[in-house]
């Protein structure tokens, strides 16, 4: 008998949602949200409040004197974890030329791949909600409070005292990394568990660092899973839910504002007139979703964000489109969730960021993981930046924009025609500079392989 998803058959769900069968084919694909509405509605009926945002913003300034302590590599920033914001003139001429048109405006990289610490996006939520968990603790023995300078958790005694707790999150890798470093610099025990997708060379680092790590032979949402049992088990671990948490959505969202005096200083205009357009890799949705709503909040309607997937590995598209949100995932649909995206191999999407973010999010795109590849090689040649595969996800959202039929009415009707000089595109480049050398010159080789 065939198997029914939510009382449905397949046949049924793609007769509703035709753009189903390219998904599921493992077609790349467009989707434009219906679901979006203006940013300011969409604040009125959000959960989440920008009052919020400033807060996790003020509590990473707090631990600022700490980080520049405790990571001398981010002194030089005043122990801000930020990335820079780069021109990439060549790749934008040569994205237009292999899509067979001209890019207008300007494509300005944000180098998330290029964070202290640990190189990923997930040096944001990650480490933001490590630190606002050794707040709470450290505020509720008495051992700190918010007017202190936070650089005397840098001491033996503090370290001490954190090593009574502990601190376990699942994780494909990166978050692992992420979480892991921050937690064993301050202290904690902590336990990564991690999916089979997780690359040899993050459990090798993790190692050296203290940091348990425990591997499964299943995907991500296991690892997730079984981390969370063994949490549940002891008061004093604390788990980093990477599926629910509204701290790690914060702490990315915190991005924007620090991007909005970037750009300014820069001189980059983002109003109605001058709109920017932001492609975010996406897998349990944290990250780019976090981003985005940090994004509408600083920009409104002149910000419009696109999600970027794998073909294999669409979960946050999947449950949007069927608006099902957690309660389906890519396998229902025959999709196997392998990918050499590690960062965004996740099966199911997080039904928090998914429901949040649904009035904000333009839509979203799949891209194949030989078009992965093949931008990481370009990237490297055009402007010598170097990223893992699923940073480059969000390369391909002007080619879709500009030279689909559906990106071509989504800019007519959001008022973007006839603007698009002054567009500025920002694809989202989430992870790669912990990448080891030679796994480096292995991805650039098979993106070289793919071409032509
Ligand atoms: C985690 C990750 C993402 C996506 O973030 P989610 O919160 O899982 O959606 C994108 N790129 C890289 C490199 C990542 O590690």
């Amino acid at each position: 008998m065939e198997q029914m998803i939510q009382g449905k058959s397949r046949a049924t769900w793609q007769q509703e949602y035709p753009i189903l069968a390219d998904m599921t084919a493992l077609r790349e694909t467009f989707w434009r949200n219906p679901r979006k509405i203006s940013t300011q509605e969409a604040l009125a009926q959000c959960p989440i409040t920008p009052e919020q945002v400033a807060d996790a913003e003020a509590r990473l300034q707090r631990f600022a004197p700490y980080i520049a302590q405790a990571f001398p590599e981010t002194a030089a920033q005043g122990g801000i974890i930020e990335s820079p914001v780069r021109p990439i003139p060549q790749m934008q001429q040569a994205l237009g030329r292999e899509g067979g048109l001209t890019i207008p405006g300007s494509m300005l990289l944000k180098c998330d791949s290029h964070l202290p610490i640990s190189g990923s996006i997930k040096a944001r939520g990650g480490i933001y909600e490590v630190l606002k968990h050794a707040e709470d603790i450290a505020i509720q023995a008495g051992k700190l409070s918010v007017t202190e300078d936070y650089s005397l958790l840098n001491s033996d005694e503090m370290r001490e005292f954190y090593s009574q707790y502990s601190i376990a999150v699942g994780s494909t890798g990166n978050l692992g990394l992420s979480i892991g470093i921050m937690s064993a610099k301050l202290g904690f025990r902590v336990t990564v568990h991690m999916s089979a997708d997780a690359r040899q060379w993050k459990k090798d680092l993790l190692r050296s660092k203290g940091v348990t790590v425990v591997e499964y032979t299943d995907d991500y949402s296991k690892a997730v899973k079984e981390g969370r049992r063994m949490a549940e088990e002891d008061p004093k671990c604390y788990f980093v839910d990477d599926e629910n948490s509204v701290n790690l959505f914060l702490g990315y969202a915190v991005a924007a504002r620090r991007l909005q005096r970037q750009l300014a200083e820069q001189g980059v205009t983002v109003d109605e007139e001058h709109p920017l357009i932001a492609f975010l890799p996406c897998g349990v949705g944290g990250g780019p979703g976090g981003v985005a709503f940090g994004l509408k909040l600083v920009y409104g309607d002149a910000v419009h964000c696109f999600f970027a997937e794998p073909t294999h590995a669409p979960c946050m598209m999947l449950g949007l489109v069927t608006g099902l949100q957690d309660q389906v995932c890519v396998q229902d649909f025959g999709i196997d969730n392998r990918t050499a995206a590690d960062g965004l191999a996740v099966g199911r999407p997080s039904s928090f960021v998914g429901k949040t973010i649904q009035p904000f999010l333009s839509g979203s795109y799949t891209i194949s993981d030989e078009k992965m590849y093949h931008y990481l090689a370009m990237l490297a040649d055009a402007e010598d930046i170097w990223l893992e595969p699923s940073a480059l996800a969000g390369m391909a959202g002007p080619l879709w924009l500009l030279g689909s039929r559906q990106g071509q009415e989504y800019l007519k009707d959001n008022g973007l025609a006839g603007k698009e000089n002054q567009i500025t595109w920002m694809p989202w480049a989430t992870g790669g500079n912990m990448v080891p050398p030679e796994i480096m010159q292995e991805y650039y080789r098979a993106g070289k392989a793919h071409i032509g």
